[in-house]
């Protein structure tokens, strides 16, 4: 038995089932690399799902989370801390408007904020995308379109409509005075990397305005420099009401935030929401030395230009039908339902991404990857689909193994 599978029969005897048996048992990290119990290394182009921006044990990280720990550690919200403070004012500058800051400890919760703050409206009803994902709660679930997630916890809190992701005129149309919210991903994640349409992102801004709704961006996946911009919904010139971090916020330590403008910042009041762990002195420590390193290290230019790298030449490839995304959110879409065999063979050769559909692949590395990196990837899923289109010619279709594609997060 290697250490692997004696941890993963432990990991079964133990962690309730909610992700399925794990791929391999991780014991270390480092850069853009992770090592599994037996000592085979991985290029991870997962990073925790669009979470360890720096890559792992990144030293101005490590150096912040222990500085703080050794100065003042959890304090209770009915205190403030200085580097609350300082990641609050920091986030609203990224943003470039005045508004207010709620801190969480995922992305989950910054949705959940964000949906009890679209109720102060006095209005009920939100309008979400296909394809969309929000979480896993019971709030931020009822704004998550995919059937399975929902199907086993019905009844979920209701007055939710979904309407087509991309299609303003089907937007236009869900939207009228009974609308608390509009919530989309500016770019969307777990749905494979899904850029709309250009405009999209303005006539909703638009057609909340005319509704009085609020416009509520989720960069839980898309924001803080993963798409090459601090946030994904930048390059529209579209300001939203609402915007929900998290994920690469905190490099690996839990933080999310929600952030509300405007007339928006004041929707929630003393005793409508808390959270014990939300905006703790470490947490948001760790996220202001993530924002610096991504600053001083240009790390929004190298999403962008590895990026696009690897979209360019992995368009080139045999049996991939499309790329998308932006930055170092990739999605990779395959002619055939072969993208959870990819996954499968790439881990084997030491490359690790996912499947969010049988049909798509994504990537969401650090964005310290470099250029030889992302090249060692791609030279790795040139080899794999080659390997699957001359299969493919043998036996007429490859074989797909059972779906395990998404549920990761
Ligand atoms: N929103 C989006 C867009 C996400 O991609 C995710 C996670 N995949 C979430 C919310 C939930 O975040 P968390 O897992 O941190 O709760």
């Amino acid at each position: 038995m290697t250490e692997q599978t004696a941890w993963a029969d432990r990991y079964a005897g133990s962690l309730m089932n909610t992700f399925g048996p794990p791929q391999r048992v991780l014991v270390r990290g480092e850069g853009a690399y992770v090592w599994d119990a037996d000592g085979n290394r991985y290029l991870d182009l997962l990073a925790g799902i669009a979470v360890n921006a720096l890559g792992h044990a990144h030293p101005a990280l490590r150096k912040a989370v222990d500085e703080q720990m050794a100065t003042l550690g959890h304090v209770s919200n009915f205190f403030a801390t200085p580097p609350q403070v300082e990641l609050a004012e920091r986030l609203l500058g990224l943003v470039g408007q005045p508004g207010k800051v709620f801190f969480t400890s995922s992305g989950t919760e910054a949705n959940e904020a964000a949906f009890k703050l679209t109720r102060r409206t006095g209005r009920t009803r939100v309008v979400a995308a296909t394809g969309a994902f929000h979480g896993r709660t019971m709030g931020a679930l009822a704004l998550t379109h995919k059937e399975a997630y929902r199907t086993p916890f019905e009844p979920l809190p209701g007055d939710v409509a979904f309407v087509e992701y991309g299609d303003a005129d089907a937007l236009a149309a869900a939207v009228d005075e009974t609308v608390a919210a509009i919530v989309l991903e500016p770019v969307q994640g777990e749905a494979g990397a899904i850029v709309p349409p250009a405009g999209y992102l303005a006539a909703a801004r638009r057609i909340a305005d005319e509704h009085g709704a609020l416009l509520w961006f989720d960069e839980v996946q898309s924001g803080i420099g993963r798409t090459g911009a601090w946030f994904a919904y930048t390059a529209s010139g579209v300001q939203p009401d609402v915007l929900t971090v998290a994920k690469g916020l905190g490099g690996g330590i839990p933080i999310g935030a929600c952030l509300a403008f405007g007339a928006a910042a004041d929707l929630l009041q003393p005793g409508n929401h808390g959270t014990t762990f939300g905006g703790n002195p470490v947490s948001t420590a760790a996220a202001l030395a993530v924002l610096d390193t991504i600053e001083a290290d240009g790390l929004l230019v190298n999403a962008t230009t590895v990026g696009d790298r690897v979209r360019e030449r992995a368009a080139a490839l045999p049996l991939v039908a499309d790329v998308s995304g932006a930055g170092l959110l990739i999605g990779i879409g395959l002619s055939a339902p072969v993208a959870n065999e990819v996954r499968d063979r790439l881990l084997a050769r030491g490359i690790v991404l996912n499947a969010a559909t049988p049909q798509r692949l994504r990537l969401v590395p650090p964005l310290i990857l470099t250029a030889e990196q992302a090249d060692e990837a791609v030279d790795a899923l040139a080899q794999v689909l080659a390997e699957l289109a001359a299969e493919s010619e043998v036996v007429g279709e490859v074989a797909a193994p059972a779906d395990r594609s998404g549920g990761e997060d």
